[in-house]
């Protein structure tokens, strides 16, 4: 399967990302996960996304767009793949329509979870990351509603948006997605 995961930042959808991606046996390719181990590795790309992931705002379209075309460039991206974290722009949203369409990649599933605000402030504020600071919190869904939500906009108006309640145990959650795929892949 090929799985897009949408949903404000705290929800889970790393969490869940991962939980997925072992249980259906395809890639997990988050692009937090990718600049955060560029900020480990001291590499070019982790010193200029550092300050910017620090301030809760958005690495460049350019930047995440080349990142996303040469981690899908591989045979392993083929078998299936849930994309954690990207699109988050409605240019993003674009470039990954026009590299799914070379790849000539159709049946593209879009998830949804959702949560209020205060469950979301909550829960990145207990996290303990860098960027989990509540003005940085606040800032990140300030970043959120003006340039992501309308992400989701973008894919109902082509496609059917499952949603999934992003509230419950990491279980519950889980299973609600699962259920819901398995529904699909039938
Ligand atoms: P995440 O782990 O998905 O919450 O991402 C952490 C931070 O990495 C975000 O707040 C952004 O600064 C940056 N980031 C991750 N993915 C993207 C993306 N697709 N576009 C722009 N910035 C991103």
């Amino acid at each position: 399967m090929y799985i897009i995961i949408l949903g404000p930042p705290g929800v889970g959808k790393g969490t869940q990302s991962k939980l997925i991606a072992e249980k259906l046996k395809i890639k997990h390719l988050s692009t937090g996960d990718i600049l955060r181990k560029a900020i480990d590795d001291k590499t070019e790309l982790g010193l200029k996304a550092k300050s910017i992931m620090d301030s809760g705002e958005l690495v460049s379209d350019e930047i995440m767009i080349g990142i996303i075309r040469e981690s899908l460039s591989n045979e392993e991206a083929r078998k299936g793949f849930i994309l954690d974290g990207f699109p988050r722009t409605i240019r993003q949203a674009e470039s990954l329509d026009k590299i799914l369409s070379d790849m000539k990649l159709n049946n593209i599933t879009v998830l949804n979870i959702t949560a209020i605000e205060d469950e979301l402030i909550k829960r990145m504020t207990g996290r303990g990351r860098d960027d989990d600071s509540i003005e940085v919190v606040r800032n990140r869904l300030k970043v959120y509603r003006e340039q992501t939500a309308p992400v989701k906009k973008f894919y109902s108006s082509k496609t059917k948006v499952i949603e999934v309640e992003g509230i419950g145990s990491v279980e519950e959650i889980n299973n609600r997605i699962i259920n819901l795929l398995t529904r699909i892949k039938s």
